[in-house]
């Protein structure tokens, strides 16, 4: 008896076929398909595949993955081994994030998907899609949350990045990691991130909005204060360097601190904000004197994932501002 494995497909260019000549490829393959084209899969591995959404990955929303964490939860009590998630690569840092939130099991949840489509010389879906399985079958794999395998390496949710349009090595981890690779059919995990971090969506959440925004030279506070107008629930705020925006953002930030919950990542992508290092109007001494919330390491595209489902949960400033700092300190300061 093998071991089981669900694969959900979402779609994104590992599901994706030629359509007209001269025009680009589009959806086109069911998860049974794909599962189909990896005959290795079949050796390892008792499969079912579902086709739980077929959509490019920047049409996925918040309600499709929280229902897909129900699904994960099911398919898990229902004694399955472990998950495999494809889907497209443009957004699948954020997907794999957000399930590593919603789904507080052991058992390994891993996604994948490609960056050639299957028309294109060296197509890399397949040998993800296998990859994805072995690393889902590791016994080594449990208990470290989510993880995102490409290019035979692989990533932690919380710490993965897409760094690149169209190379196949697109995907890097920052601050740390991978945390392992494939070899030779086998799934090496190297390193196990600590702390889970774990969500539960209220059942009656409203829907969340949550704005992020860049600051840049010659940048003003006006879109924060559209973002205020318009209802937004939360704005994340990619500042310059370690934490810093122009002097002429922070009457606005003040003005929308008062109302909602504003975190300030770095736009850098790479490394932490910082928190006490500089003193000037609109550094990071000078946002958390105001109350902004320090995103640490997570970055802009995170923060704004956490922050809307932290408020999704019903957390208020405390609770959400406790919650960062956990993920900065996950040994306590
Ligand atoms: N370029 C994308 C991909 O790699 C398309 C998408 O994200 O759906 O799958």
């Amino acid at each position: 008896m093998l071991p089981r494995i669900s694969v959900f497909s979402l779609g994104g260019t590992i599901a994706m076929g030629a359509s007209a000549p001269g025009k680009g490829v589009s959806l086109s393959h069911s998860a049974a398909m794909l599962v189909d084209a990896v005959p290795a899969l079949a050796e390892i591995a008792e499969i079912d595949a579902s086709s739980f959404r077929q959509l490019p990955s920047p049409d996925i929303t918040l309600d499709d993955l929280a229902a897909l964490a129900r699904e994960i939860d099911r398919r898990l009590d229902d004694g399955v081994r472990g998950i495999v998630v494809t889907q497209g690569t443009d957004t699948i840092e954020e997907s794999a994030f957000v399930i590593d939130r919603l789904v507080h099991k052991d058992a390994p949840v891993v996604f994948t998907g490609a960056m050639r489509n299957p028309t294109m010389p060296g197509p890399d879906g397949p040998a993800n899609l296998h990859h994805a399985v072995i690393t889902a079958l590791e016994q080594q794999a449990h208990g470290i949350g989510t993880l995102v395998v490409l290019n035979d390496e692989i990533h932690a949710a919380r710490y993965v990045q897409k760094l690149h349009t169209t190379n196949p090595a697109a995907f890097q981890s920052s601050p740390a990691g991978p945390v392992g690779w494939i070899l030779e059919g086998r799934a090496h995990i190297a390193m196990r991130p600590s702390g889970r971090y774990p969500i539960t969506l209220r059942a009656d959440a409203k829907p969340v909005r949550v704005a992020r925004l860049t600051a840049g030279l010659g940048e003003d506070g006006t879109l924060i204060d559209l973002a205020l107008g318009a209802g937004y629930d939360g704005i994340v705020i990619e500042a310059t360097g370690g934490g810093h925006v122009p002097k002429a953002m922070i009457a606005a930030l003040a003005r929308a601190v008062k109302k909602i919950p504003l975190v300030y990542a770095s736009r850098t992508r790479h490394g932490e904000t910082m928190r006490a290092t500089y003193d000037f109007p609109g550094a990071e001494t000078d946002l958390l004197d105001r109350g902004l919330i320090a995103a640490g390491w997570l970055g802009g595209i995170r923060a704004r994932l956490l922050l809307t489902l932290l408020l999704s949960a019903g957390a208020g400033r405390d609770e959400i501002a406790q919650s960062f700092d956990d993920w900065r300190y996950p040994f306590g300061r």
